[in-house]
């Protein structure tokens, strides 16, 4: 069965989002750990987490994936920005564990002018620093659109930072469609290309899950604006290859694309109905 479901607000609490979910017709979601902007994170109810786990096991939910706040940067050259990125993201993988074993996302960080090797040593720094062995989050690196100084518009340097961590089977990377395609990667035209390509440079293990929007802008744009699923320049052909390829078609699917409870209804019953069964 197709692992669907979209981003969904945290702010009605945990169970609330798996209802939600199945109200939409997915059977998996996304959240923001925080506020995007990074503030302070609610106490976690446990009496909330367990309820939801609860439900997505009778629904046989595919992975929850958290994703960490945009603000958050370890590439900073900014002392200050580092230790935000390190408060918070330590503070994110203890919260996690009161939903165990599910997933949490990042974004690699932006440079900011210094040079891509001096950003990523930083977040392999401070993922030594925070990873141990007992956690049961597996953390992911999401492929970027390289626009300006991001860190992560390439599969060479999500495999550097992977390199720089001691513990990186705690590790894997989520693909964005809109990133990729943004970032030169033809998942159009060349779809079994780009995956031989991310198997080559990262493997395909390390592959957990797929952000799937489609994109404002065309292939190589460096601009990362996300368009309704069809609507884009990525389309609703290549978005039918993609969730049924043989490499994909198993992993979990998350929208992020611009709408609303109602248009992400529409959107997963949509690909949903592009998925082939077998
Ligand atoms: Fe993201
Ligand atoms: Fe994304
Ligand atoms: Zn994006």
């Amino acid at each position: 069965m197709m692992k669907i479901g979209c981003h969904l607000s945290v702010s009605k609490g945990y169970y609330a989002m798996g209802k939600e979910a199945l109200d939409i017709g997915a059977n998996t979601f996304q959240f923001f750990t925080r506020n995007p902007r990074g503030s302070k994170a609610k106490e976690i109810n446990p009496d909330d987490t367990r309820k939801l786990q609860e439900l997505a096991k009778e629904h046989s939910f595919g992975p929850l994936l958290a994703h960490a706040p945009y603000t958050l940067n370890p590439g900073s050259p900014e002392g200050r920005t580092r230790e935000f990125a390190f408060e918070t993201m330590e503070d994110d993988l203890k919260r996690m564990e009161f939903l165990p074993g599910n997933l949490y996302n990042f974004h690699p960080g932006s440079h900011v002018g210094r040079g891509a090797e001096a950003g990523i040593a930083q977040i392999a720094d401070m993922l030594n620093a925070i990873l141990t062995p007992g956690q049961t989050t597996t953390v992911l690196l999401e492929t970027m659109a390289g626009k300006g100084t991001e860190i992560g518009g390439t599969f060479e340097e999500l495999r550097m930072i992977l390199d720089g961590v001691a513990l990186n089977d705690k590790m894997g990377v989520c693909l964005d469609t809109c990133h990729v395609f943004d970032a030169g990667y033809d998942i159009v035209n060349n779809l079994d290309g780009v995956l031989e390509e991310f198997d080559r440079v990262i493997g395909l293990d390390r592959l957990r899950a797929i952000h799937i929007n489609d994109s404002k802008n065309p292939g190589g744009s460096h601009k990362d604006r996300h368009e309704k699923i069809g609507e884009g320049s990525i389309g609703l052909e290549a978005f039918t290859r993609i969730i049924n390829h043989p490499v994909l078609r198993e992993l979990p699917f998350y929208l992020e694309t611009p709408n609303d409870l109602e248009g992400y209804a529409q959107e997963i019953s949509l690909l949903k109905s592009q998925y082939h069964d077998s």
